[in-house]
């Protein structure tokens, strides 16, 4: 599964977030295959309502939903680059992670430490984003040293633009900014790809404000949406406290009473995992028989015969043909057949491009 690291300077509620990811990994636990991965990664449904609903027609056996892994990154202080408080370890973990969930403290509790002094999500931001840009730059400058010479004497046009576009991340990173900001082509990507570089994965923000500013903010979060505009991120304002206390709750019924209380119609969580699974350009198709309704994870513009891949990896050697029908067609229509009698069930070949939420069933050869 892909993962998301949630990172954030010391105290600002990463614990208590990942305790809440972690809490409904165990509740789901018994419902699905699904275990406990390691301390630190917790592994959650991606909540889909069109898969209920599916079900709901379909009345199946067992309803598989996809997921997605958050990894708990503790740790990240200033001058991690530098290898303080186990800096380089943190950045290593951060390395291996799809995409990054950004925990901004946005809530002030005098009782809770804070190192930094006044509450300040944008200074904050900068200080982990420095951390991370100064790894980067080293990564960066590394390779620069080993192409360096190839690109100056050798033929090669390839090591050239490559030696360019290095240098272009070097000047970035020292004016302060993220690669994920830099406009590089996809072939000019190519030339940072070994170096899984930390600041290029995508980024959301989780402003952790106070109970009274759940639903409209509060001028911390507010800063913070401002600072983050040019990134184009999401922010997504929750309060980790209250995240923490719902996943504890297993009783439904007094699960939806305490949102109710909070005037809320779902946890944050489920708005935090469906948007770090946006982040990642991943899109949902579903298989739906009497059996199992299941939803299948891919990335946006797979065709068809890799999409087929997810479930077996010889369905993508054998492919044949798949017959799609839109998942709002399958709802219209209430059932496989009734869509077929209605013309819209549609047989696609290897190009087709899956769209998110279509409902397929594959032919192959074995
Ligand atoms: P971490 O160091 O980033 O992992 O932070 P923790 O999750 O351990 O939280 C640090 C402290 O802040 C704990 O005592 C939490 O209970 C508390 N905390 C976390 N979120 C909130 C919040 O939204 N409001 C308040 N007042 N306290 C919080």
């Amino acid at each position: 599964a892909l993962q998301a690291g949630i990172v954030g300077l010391p105290n600002v509620g990463k614990s208590t977030l990942f305790n809440a990811v972690s809490n409904s990994a165990k509740a789901q636990a018994s419902n699905y295959r699904f275990c406990t991965i390691e301390p630190n990664v917790g592994q959650v449904d991606v909540p889909d309502y069109r898969m209920e609903k599916l079900a709901e027609l379909v009345k199946p056996e067992r309803i598989v939903p996809t997921s997605i892994e958050f990894v708990d990154i503790a740790g990240l202080v200033k001058g991690a680059s530098k290898g303080e408080g186990l800096g380089n370890k943190f950045l290593a973990n951060i390395r291996e992670v799809d995409a990054i969930v950004h925990v901004i403290r946005c809530f002030e509790d005098e009782n809770i430490l804070r190192e930094e002094g006044a509450i300040n999500p944008v200074s904050d931001k900068e200080i982990i984003d420095t951390e991370l840009q100064l790894k980067d730059l080293e990564s960066v400058e590394k390779k620069i040293a080993r192409t360096e010479k190839m690109a100056k004497t050798g033929g090669d046009p390839k090591a050239k633009v490559e030696f360019e576009v290095l240098k272009r991340c070097q000047a970035h990173l020292e004016q302060g900014k993220n690669i994920r900001e830099l406009d590089l082509s996809k072939e000019e990507k190519t030339a940072t790809a070994d170096l899984f570089l930390l600041t290029e994965k995508p980024v959301l923000y989780v402003a952790n404000v106070d109970e009274a500013s759940l639903h409209s903010g509060n001028k911390f979060s507010k800063a913070l949406e401002e600072a983050v505009k040019a990134e184009k991120a999401q922010v997504i304002v929750m309060n980790n406290t209250i995240e923490a206390q719902i996943s504890e709750m297993e009783d439904p019924a007094d699960k939806e009473l305490f949102l109710g209380e909070y005037g809320l119609k779902e946890p944050g969580l489920n708005r935090l995992i469906r948007s770090a699974y946006q982040l990642l350009d991943l899109i949902t198709y579903f298989t739906a028989g009497v059996q199992e309704v299941r939803a299948w994870t891919i990335h946006t513009g797979w065709k068809a015969p890799q999409a087929a891949s997810v479930i077996h990896t010889d369905f993508e050697k054998g492919f044949i043909k798949a017959e799609v029908i839109a998942y709002e067609d399958f709802v219209k229509y209430g059932s496989e057949s009734a869509a077929r009698d209605n013309g819209r069930l549609r047989i696609e070949g290897k190009e087709y491009v899956v769209a998110d939420g279509d409902v397929m069933h594959f032919r192959f050869n074995v």
